[in-house]
């Protein structure tokens, strides 16, 4: 296979998906069912652009169905009201269901979001199933604390689930999204209903049909449909306690604003970035070339936590841009299903045409392409897909390109001379979501860790995830952390319990 992400072939074969899409309804109270107006919409496949099945839009309407069985079981059912070891019990069930169809699930998400299918199956689908566990593993720890009160008062603390939840989620990780605000909300005792992205609703409703296996009816529901209208339905919901949501900067916004102006629900939100990678003249270049193109290249550069801005000491730059242009070309684009592509098509069309929009902008704002910068060339079956070549930019200033989250393989390089410019640049955004350090300096990745204002640092690493470490922005990145024990807590609520000791006059 010839084909790499500097040069304009695309040769691999399009290969023939083992799986057929079973479940294409609203899940609602335990069912499947059509959406209340009948109506459906279309999901495609981003390898070809093709319809691939057609999926039932839930409404206004239908999202009052799902908050209606959300609270029915919220209120009278047994799930929160059961022993954390059994909710916990159940979990895990749930968790070895998964396991037993990875493949279908990750050809669902390279079906319906041209992730990867090879990562899918080794490594998003069996990490919810961890993701499950681990919070499975949290169910029958959740307790208050006893008090020791200034009057002669007892007072204990309870810690119990805050209700019906409402979780909205991105395209560009369907199942980990899901998973990561489905598992501590379950474990908490919550009921929730779920808004999948428009693009990928395709995996959220495989996983309702799993949870059928044991999950009581209304504790989980799926409603697929668009954001201004589903989406914003949930929002607003009188009856919904919380809303979890995971999107861009400018929903989040939305998203606020609607839980204000209804019943003040409690909101946490994980935003966009445009999150800085930052390499040191001490560093080894391959290692940190490595890095810079896997940060923003992973996942054809769909993830939030990007690493979009490559900051560079000047002594090595010269070097490492030669070094980066030759190892770019390791980044193949090509079927996401073949085994030897690591960049597979942008998500749908409005995404592939805002990144080559922003890819004209760089060019016009007058910055230098040192790679990439096309799409990468369609034949036969990827006429219509939406590939792009993995591009790299250099002698980026205050730009666009620099400013804004672009959301695909799309790099800018600065240069920096001291540490101190190097922070300066690095922090130098509106938004504080994850960064990257390349050095071998014990001193300067201290110093530096400290001061970038970004919810994570990676030293010499890049993605560097796991469910027991918090993960969340800083400014306008959002707020509220998923992974770790603080995403549990965050669909818990603190009730304070008092009584007198003695017989006093309290
Ligand atoms: P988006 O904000 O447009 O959509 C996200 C979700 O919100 C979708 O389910 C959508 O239907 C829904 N939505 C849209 N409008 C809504 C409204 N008015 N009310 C309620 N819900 C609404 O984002 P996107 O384009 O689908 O995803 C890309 C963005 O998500 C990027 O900016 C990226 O950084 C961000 N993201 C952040 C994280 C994170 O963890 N911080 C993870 C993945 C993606």
């Amino acid at each position: 296979h010839g084909s790499n992400g500097s040069s304009d072939d695309l040769t691999f074969p399009l290969e023939i998906p083992p799986a057929k899409i079973r479940f294409t309804k609203l899940f609602i109270g335990g069912e499947f069912v059509d959406s209340v107006s009948g109506k459906t919409f279309e999901t495609i496949d981003p390898r070809t652009g093709e319809t691939i099945a057609r999926v039932s839009e839930g409404d206004k309407e239908d999202i009052d169905l799902a908050v209606g069985a959300a609270r029915r079981a919220f209120d009278h059912g047994p799930w929160p009201r059961l022993p954390g070891a059994a909710r916990a019990k159940i979990m895990h069930k749930f968790a070895d269901l998964i396991d037993q169809h990875i493949e279908e699930l990750a050809t669902l998400d390279t079906l319906n979001a041209g992730k990867l299918f090879s990562w899918g199956k080794a490594v998003d689908i069996p990490s919810v199933a961890n993701t499950l566990r681990y919070f499975a593993g949290a169910a029958d720890k959740i307790h208050g604390q006893v008090l020791k009160m200034s009057r002669e008062l007892h007072a204990y603390t309870l810690l119990e689930p805050i209700g019906v939840v409402g979780l909205i989620i991105p395209w560009n990780f369907p199942s980990t999204m899901f998973f990561v605000k489905v598992s501590p909300a379950l474990a908490a005792g919550c009921t929730m209903v779920v808004k999948p992205a428009e693009q990928t609703p395709l995996s959220a409703l495989f996983y309702a049909h799993l949870a059928k296996e044991g999950i009581p009816d209304g504790v989980i529901n799926v409603v697929s449909g668009y954001g201004p209208t589903a989406g914003a339905a949930l929002t607003s919901h009188m009856n919904v306690d919380k809303v979890s949501f995971t999107g861009s900067t400018e929903v989040g916004r939305k998203v606020m604003q609607a839980a204000a102006a209804s019943n003040l629900k409690t909101v946490s939100l994980e935003l966009g970035g445009k999150s800085p990678l930052l390499i040191f003249d001490d560093a080894d270049i391959d290692q940190a070339a490595d890095l810079a193109l896997l940060g923003v290249m992973h996942n054809k550069g769909e993830v939030c936590v990007a690493g979009s801005r490559v900051l560079v000491q000047e002594a090595i730059y010269d070097e490492f841009v030669k070094t980066l242009v030759e190892k770019a070309k390791e980044w193949v684009v090509g079927d996401p299903f073949h085994p030897n592509s690591r960049v597979g098509p942008q998500v749908d069309k409005k995404q592939y045409e805002k990144v080559m929009s922003y890819i004209e902008h760089g060019k016009r704002e007058g910055a230098t392409l040192l790679t990439g910068g096309k799409p990468a060339a369609k034949k036969g079956y990827y006429k219509t897909g939406f590939y792009i070549q993995p591009t790299v930019f250099t002698d980026v200033k205050d730009m666009m390109i620099s400013r804004d989250e672009i959301f695909g393989p799309v790099m800018a390089l600065m240069k920096f001379k001291t540490i101190e410019e190097g922070i300066k640049y690095a922090n130098n955004t509106k938004y504080g979501l994850a960064s990257g350090i390349v050095t071998k300096s014990l001193d300067i990745a201290n110093t530096v860790s400290r001061s970038i204002k970004a919810g994570v640092v990676w030293i010499n690493c890049y993605h560097g995830f796991d469910i027991d470490c918090p993960f969340g922005g800083y400014k306008m990145s959002g707020f509220g952390k998923d992974f770790g024990m603080e995403a549990l807590h965050k669909y818990l609520q603190t009730k304070a319990v008092v009584t007198p000791i003695y017989n006093s006059p309290w």
